[in-house]
């Protein structure tokens, strides 16, 4: 879109020979609110907190340009320039490898656009990010915010208590939990007392499966309250709430707009590779917010600054049901791969097993790579034909991990795919090779985090079977008893 400024406004103009596209434009200028003005109500719901395309508003320009000129409405730039160097507006980019011209429609020139967030509709130098300035909508509060009934371990209830400091005081707080500490609960105190100060709470976290895992919880615990669920293609794109739940990605569309951010995961995939993704939480929340990270397995910096106290962090290093966490055992298995190639498994592998399946005891067995695992297969179903094996891109990756929470497959083969997310009430793991470079520490903490998940079966065995220990083998261990021994000394454990 091209315009011109006239007495301080800024006014679409396709046809004026002065006119420029908006990222060509020194300074927007922002008309001062006209309080007598009748805005759109659905605007401002659907705008508060937003950077949105026109593509995205379904109103007229003529409309938002009204609002604009009386002050309700902001115009941002899609790409502003650094210097020469372009940086969109949206996600940060500013890799000019990730740029790209095109003869723009819009504008009649040749536009710069930015590829990097493109699956969000296409901002070009031509496109403005629009925005609301008006007031925010109001939001009314049931007598009763939260239903939840449950009740918190002694360790969920410390950091529930720094949670909700956290969120009061507008700070930043990291939560370290194990896996199968119960974090999920530990939030609901601190959004209660958000919600109950009128602020708005945004949950993002890198996966979709856990947006949808996460909304019946949160709406069966704070029933009166609207909450917007967001991923791609979910139908609460345009409602306003005071909770919302969201992938990273979709918070590329907010803009100011959370007194408080919670990131679940964030030591996940794709949010630990993309930047832009760290971009858009960081531009969600508003400049005075509270910022709550979860995650199992922080990364090496953020282990560093937790131990020097650069960063405020708490942990929850026991389950709730009080037995440790399994301590992975390391197992030497020669070069498997090697006996691979002649179709062949380790021996201890291959009575580990040959245990579990005789005992009737399930299992998951972790690959490095689809093709070692595949080769595998065959092998094992020589011990138990109803052995699977599943990754990413398996059609039938939902069935199989239902298959093996019904009891009809003994031992599932699989990639990092199931490092995280899912939870089996009684299992064994192991994983073969675990010197391959995909098998981080913060993997193997989860890998070996999959085991002695419920109360009934708190104990499970996990194999790391290897050719060489690694640093990463070893930092997991330390890390896992590391917070056993926290547990003990907290009074968490058993
Ligand atoms: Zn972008
Ligand atoms: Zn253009």
């Amino acid at each position: 879109m091209r315009f011109i400024i006239k007495d301080e406004i800024l006014i679409p103009s396709n046809t004026l020979d002065d006119s420029l596209p908006i990222s060509q434009i020194p300074a927007i200028p922002q008309p001062p609110i006209q309080p007598n003005y009748l805005y759109n109500r659905e605007l401002q719901q659907l705008l508060t907190g937003k950077q949105l395309l026109l593509d995205d508003i379904p109103f007229p320009l003529n409309e938002i340009q009204s609002h604009y000129e009386n002050g309700y409405i902001t115009y941002r730039k899609g790409i502003n320039q650094s210097g020469k160097k372009p940086i969109c507006a949206r996600c940060g980019n500013k890799n000019l490898q990730w740029f790209e011209t095109y003869p723009c429609s819009c504008c009649g020139e040749t536009c710069l656009y930015c590829r990097k967030c493109l699956m969000m509709g296409r901002i070009s130098g031509c496109t403005p990010l629009i925005g609301w300035n008006g007031p925010v909508p109001d939001t009314i509060l049931p007598a009763k915010i939260s239903q939840w009934k449950g009740t918190l371990s002694k360790g969920q209830m410390e950091a529930s208590n720094r949670v909700v400091d956290a969120i009061r005081e507008n700070r930043e707080l990291l939560v370290w939990a194990v896996c199968g500490a119960g974090k999920t609960e530990v939030l609901f105190a601190g959004i209660e007392a958000a919600l109950a100060a009128k602020k708005r709470i945004c949950i993002a976290t890198p996966r979709t499966d856990v947006v949808l895992e996460l909304t019946p919880r949160l709406k069966a615990a704070f029933p009166e309250i609207t909450v917007a669920s967001l991923y791609g293609g979910s139908e609460d794109r345009h409602l306003f709430a005071p909770l919302t739940i969201a992938t990273t990605h979709q918070l590329l569309r907010f803009y100011h707009a959370f007194d408080t951010v919670i990131l679940d995961e964030v030591d996940a995939f794709p949010f630990t590779v993309e930047e832009s993704l760290q971009h858009a939480a960081l531009q969600a929340r508003k400049p005075s917010s509270a910022m709550i990270y979860l995650t199992a397995t922080p990364n090496e910096k953020w282990q560093r600054e937790c131990r020097t106290g650069k960063r405020p962090f708490t942990t929850i290093p026991a389950r709730f049901h009080r037995h440790p966490l399994p301590v992975p055992e390391f197992v030497w298995c020669g070069n498997w791969q090697k006996q691979l190639q002649k179709d062949k498994l380790p021996a201890n592998l291959l009575s580990w097993i040959k245990e579990r399946i005789l005992a009737n005891k399930q299992a998951l067995v972790f690959f490095p790579h689809i093709p070692l695992m595949e080769k595998s297969l065959p092998i094992l179903r020589l011990i138990a034909p109803t052995i699977e094996a599943v990754h990413a891109e398996d059609p039938e990756r939902k069935e199989k991990v239902q298959k093996v929470r019904a009891e009809e497959i003994p031992l599932l083969l699989t990639t990092t795919i199931l490092e995280r997310g899912v939870t089996f009430p009684n299992i064994d793991v192991a994983v073969i090779g675990a010197e391959d470079s995909i098998f981080t520490e913060s993997a193997l903490v989860q890998i070996a985090g999959r085991a002695g998940r419920s109360k009934d079966h708190p104990d499970g065995v996990v194999t790391f079977f290897h050719y060489g220990k690694t640093d990463e083998m070893l930092k997991a261990r330390r890390q896992i008893m590391a917070m056993n021994r926290e547990g003990i000394k907290r009074g968490l454990l058993d």
